[in-house]
């Protein structure tokens, strides 16, 4: 549980950073960028209002006095328009004009030096004539190619920080906007990612405290649904080891213990004379018969242990695969008699010669054959076909018996596993020889199929590898 909320915590603290990180630089860094826009954009329409008002003034100097007296009225009346006051000054800095006459004490700027800053405008308080800070934006006047003064417009700081403020409210506005927008996402992120993950981890939990049939009950298509579905497999999957487990000990178990009390009770019966002498042949026979289940059992199990991954070694050689098939249902004889059982064999030319692990081969052969006489009813045929394709081999054990039904079909190759159909008919088996058979064939590079019908019949087939200079 502490994950989730660590991961939920780490997005909203991430959002929260967000929004404070955003809004930081936008009232800093981008503050001062707009202010410095509109700073120079305002000097520059004053700059060529000032422009015209020197040129102007230059005229009205060359015109004597009386234009010069009507120069004041026009900078009050630009002044008024513009709402920016006007100062004309000489070139040694003593006021000559100013279109708010005595709105100041001070009339010289002897330090007045425009170009000292290498721009046309100032931003400060112009010498001390005002108490506020002040955008002042001059212009020389030049009169036979002299500078005989200049135009200072003097427009207030305060005026252009009034549209700042309006600029930055709206971008707030616009910020505050985008930031509820995106919460957005965090609500997708509870609902697609946060509350999946809780019921994945929860099922998790439940798993590891042995639950294994919880279901995580996250049913969707994406990576998270895939996550969800592959846990709960992999749950499915252990609880059926764990059963399969079980089962093959009980199955091991018993498998034992028959043979082994039934062994016990003929001996007993020989020590204490219930069994007279000359009946002890037949007795041992059935001792023996008893200690040969056991032995088989036994060997199954330290084969497959033999074959556990990596494990085994294979010693390849080139033979006859028929004489092969021939030999091992020989082997057969007294069984298939037993149930009157007839064996076809359909094999392709008088010998075929593959390339294998003879003896490996032989048992996957003896596993396939043991099996489907196991599971035929009496008086019925098995069929042994091989076919050569390409430079493989195809050999079929074809059997009408009992059948494997279709949801087992996938699982036959487990070790330790029998359908409950043939636990009635075969309670001798062990449930490994598939899974030995199979490890056989795939160490092989080769492949195994089953096709069965249940209640009909079933034939399994594996491949070999043709005996690539031995050709017939
Ligand atoms: P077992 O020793 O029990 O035969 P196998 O691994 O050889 O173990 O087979 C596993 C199970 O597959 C068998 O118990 C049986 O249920 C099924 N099976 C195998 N071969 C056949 C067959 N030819 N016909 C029907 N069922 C079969």
């Amino acid at each position: 549980m502490k994950l989730h909320k660590t991961l939920y915590l780490k997005l909203l603290l991430t959002y929260l950073a967000f929004g404070i990180l955003s809004l930081l630089l936008v009232s800093s860094l981008f503050r001062r960028i707009v202010l410095k826009d509109l700073t120079k954009s305002q000097a520059d329409s004053l700059y060529r209002e000032a422009q015209l008002v020197a040129s102007d003034y230059a005229l009205k100097t060359r015109q004597g006095k009386e234009a010069l007296n009507n120069a004041r009225s026009q900078l009050k009346a630009i002044d008024t328009y513009i709402n920016a006051e006007i100062r004309v000054i000489d070139s040694s800095g003593h006021q000559i004009l100013d279109s708010r006459e005595g709105s100041s004490e001070k009339t010289d700027f002897p330090d007045f030096d425009p170009t000292s800053s290498g721009t046309y405008y100032m931003t400060d308080d112009f010498f001390g004539a005002y108490d506020e800070t002040m955008l002042s934006v001059f212009y020389p006047i030049t009169s036979n190619f002299r500078v005989v003064g200049y135009v200072i417009f003097h427009l207030p700081m305060s005026q252009i920080y009034a549209s700042l403020e309006r600029i930055m409210n709206t971008c707030y506005l616009v910020m505050a906007s985008v930031l509820l927008l995106s919460l957005i996402l965090l609500v997708f992120f509870t609902y697609i990612v946060y509350r999946p993950l809780r019921k994945i981890t929860h099922a998790a939990e439940e798993y590891a405290r042995g639950n294994m049939t919880y279901e995580p009950g996250v049913n969707r298509r994406d990576e998270i649904g895939y996550l969800s579905d592959t846990l709960h497999y992999m749950a499915s999957e252990i609880a059926r080891t764990g059963d399969d487990q079980r089962k093959f000990i009980a199955n091991v178990s018993h498998d034992f213990r028959s043979p082994l009390t039934s062994i016990q009770g003929y001996l007993t019966a020989m020590i204490d004379g219930t069994i007279p002498q000359e009946l002890y042949e037949k007795y041992l026979r059935i001792v023996l018969n008893e200690t040969d289940r056991l032995t088989k059992l036994t060997n199954g199990l330290l084969e497959l242990n033999a074959l556990d991954p990596g494990g085994m070694v294979l010693s390849f050689s080139d033979f006859d695969i028929n004489a092969v098939i021939k030999q091992t249902c020989e082997t057969f004889k007294v069984q298939c008699d037993k149930k009157k059982i007839s064996i076809e064999l359909i094999l392709s030319g008088t010998s075929l010669y593959v390339h294998a692990d003879k003896g490996k081969i032989q048992q996957a052969i003896y596993n396939l054959l043991d099996n489907a006489i196991k599971f035929s009813h009496n008086n019925s045929m098995i069929r042994i076909e091989t076919t050569e394709k390409n430079d493989k081999v195809f050999i079929s054990v074809k059997d009408s018996g009992i059948g494997i039904p279709k949801d087992a079909q996938s699982r036959i190759y487990d070790r330790f596993y029998k359908t409950d159909l043939s636990r009635g008919k075969d309670k001798k088996g062990t449930g490994l020889g598939l899974s030995i058979t199979r490890e056989i064939i795939l160490a092989h590079n080769q492949n195994i199929n089953v096709i069965s019908t249940e209640g009909v019949g079933s034939e399994f087939i594996f491949t070999v590898a043709r005996s690539k200079d031995m050709e017939e």
